[in-house]
């Protein structure tokens, strides 16, 4: 259902943009985690951001999560977890940036 051509319509809503610009961050964000393609992959993080900054739109909490704020790459095979004084830590295998994430301990 992709790739359907419409008349050019110069004005939509800023709803309809916001909603268009999510659909396509979610694409985008897939994308990032099925690609085998690590510089791919940094590029639809990149893209992801830069559209989320444009329309002005957070992303979804899970979507930030997979990727290095300071790179783009994507969390996997390259980085490295474990868990210190109740913290996440995330280190990418690429820049060497170390993300702390709260972790919550079920007691
Ligand atoms: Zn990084």
């Amino acid at each position: 259902m992709s790739g359907r051509a419409r008349a050019r319509r110069p004005e939509f809503s800023k709803f309809a943009m916001k909603s268009m610009a999510l659909d396509r961050i979610r694409e985008l964000s897939d994308l990032s985690q099925v690609t085998g393609d690590e510089r791919l992959s940094r590029r639809y993080n990149e893209m992801m951001i830069q559209i989320g900054k444009r329309m002005d739109i957070t992303l979804e909490k899970g979507m930030k999560k997979k990727f290095c704020k300071k790179c783009y790459t994507s969390y996997g095979k390259t980085s490295t977890i474990r868990l210190r004084n109740g913290m996440l830590e995330v280190r990418c295998g690429y820049c060497g940036d170390v993300r702390r994430i709260p972790y919550r301990v079920t007691r």
